[in-house]
């Protein structure tokens, strides 16, 4: 899509020499542009390209820019951390007010650790369930993404399947070569919202299951809510079997209130993982949970964890001040007006112009569905996606100054909006969509 004169194709080129495929993380490349964006800056919910175009960003460096680039108050809070020296691998009082604030908004947190990373956090929860209960293996949920390391990257992003002859079992599928195969006898993987399923693995393998783990609302398939009923039941079964439930909310944290998916829907697992949001953009993840469960892991427990850099001071000083914007008053009644707003617009203009496409969203994340028309459920419903008509829309946004993301996996992925996207902008957006529709349609 990159014009081959432009400094972002003769910056990809140069990437390319000495970045693997000229990215620092496969998913920057966006599937549908063939190249990654090569970024000046970001303000509020614009980045500017080297180019020097801009656009609106819908997807907000995956979901951690929450309230947007280059917040005054995070960035405040950066510079607090370099005025006391660039200090790391020490504690001060600001992280021990991150986790009280942490545990006063976060309904199963009662202590937590820092980590970096969603990955290591998903890693030291599921480390942690096994250190509680003695049992190995974990449940999971296909297209549920929880990270890359080797215990999770099992069936986020499968194949299309037309039956389940292993019902209510989906064959264990890595996705990544290097994992060693048996692994796959950790994992036990069965769909999302189908409830009968979930109750047989249970009373098949609780006896071998430390942990359940899920995206309480599946974003990374784009917006997938649970069916009513559904978290309650996996919070009843957990208790019942002695599973630790985790509720993997590096993506859905704070997306719609402050107590992130489990405050919304109120199921409270024993553990969560939260990310993204948190620090705005810093590099930031939590494991929290019960008081009795975290005091497994080290140094009081046996379950090690620890890290150089966990709990960085530039990122809990930037949690600090993001929480304290995130908890303003109004803050979700606007994140809710504006969803409105973004989902109805985009939902009219697709009706109105013939467009086979759904929107679904939740708070400040949100999919598209092209090519499907009735509800999401489940992942499999998502996998038949149309691709082709995806990407051209996510070009022709493009070219009309607007950021979609293609993961290239699932390919439409998920999109989401700032605090910093105010109602003009969300206008502005449509108007632009809206042209990029008429255009599609005539091609
Ligand atoms: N869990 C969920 C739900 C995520 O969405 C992600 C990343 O997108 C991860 C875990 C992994 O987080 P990270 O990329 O910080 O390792």
């Amino acid at each position: 899509m990159t014009p081959a004169s432009s400094k972002s194709a003769a910056l990809f080129d140069y990437a390319s020499q000495y970045l693997v495929a000229g990215v620092s993380g496969s998913a920057r490349l966006n599937a549908a542009l063939g190249h990654p964006l090569y970024l000046t800056r970001g303000d509020g919910c614009r980045v500017y390209d080297v180019d020097g175009r801009a656009y609106i960003d819908y997807n907000l460096s995956h979901g951690a820019t929450f309230l947007g680039h280059n917040h005054p108050q995070v960035r405040k809070a950066i510079e607090q951390a370099l005025d006391m020296g660039v200090i790391c691998a020490y504690e001060t009082e600001y992280h021990s007010r991150l986790a009280e604030r942490i545990c006063n908004v976060v309904p199963c947190a009662e202590q937590v650790r820092f980590a970096n990373s969603g990955s290591e956090a998903t890693l030291a929860a599921i480390r942690l369930a096994r250190a509680v209960t003695g049992k190995q293996k974990i449940l999971k949920f296909e297209g549920h993404f929880h990270g890359l390391h080797d215990y999770v990257v099992w069936n986020a992003h499968g194949p299309v399947r037309e039956d389940l002859p292993t019902y209510p079992y989906v064959p264990a599928q890595v996705e990544s070569a290097g994992i060693p195969p048996q692994i796959s006898e950790y994992v036990i993987v069965i769909p999302w919202n189908d409830p009968a399923a979930f109750e047989q693995a249970m009373g098949e393998h609780a006896h071998e299951l430390a942990a359940i783990i899920c995206e309480p609302v599946n974003y990374n398939s784009g917006c997938i809510l649970p069916q009513p009923g559904m978290l309650e039941l996996l919070r009843e079964q957990a208790t019942r079997y002695g599973v630790l439930l985790i509720f993997d909310e590096v993506l859905s944290g704070f997306r719609m209130a402050i107590g992130g998916a489990q405050g919304y829907y109120r199921v409270t697992p024993d553990l969560c993982t939260l990310a993204k949001a948190v620090a705005n953009g810093l590099p930031l993840a939590v494991v929290a949970g019960r008081r009795d469960l975290m005091q497994v892991l080290s140094p009081v427990g046996q379950a090690a964890h620890s890290g150089t850099y966990s709990g960085h001071l530039f990122a809990i000083l930037a949690a600090l001040a993001s929480l304290e914007e995130i908890g303003q008053p109004g803050f979700y009644d606007r994140i809710f007006a504006n969803a409105d707003r973004l989902y109805g617009g985009l939902t009219k203009l697709f009706d109105s112009h013939g467009v086979p496409a759904r929107v679904q969203g939740l708070g400040a994340r949100f999919g598209i569905y092209f090519g499907v028309t009735s509800e999401v459920t489940n992942y499999q419903d998502a996998a038949r996606i149309d691709g082709g008509l995806g990407d051209r829309f996510i070009q022709a946004c493009f070219q009309r100054g607007l950021y979609f993301h293609n993961y290239g996996r699932l390919s439409l992925g998920h999109h989401g909006f700032s605090a910093a996207h105010t109602p003009a902008d969300i206008d502005e957006t449509l108007d632009r969509i809206e042209d990029a529709i008429r255009t599609m349609s005539r091609a």
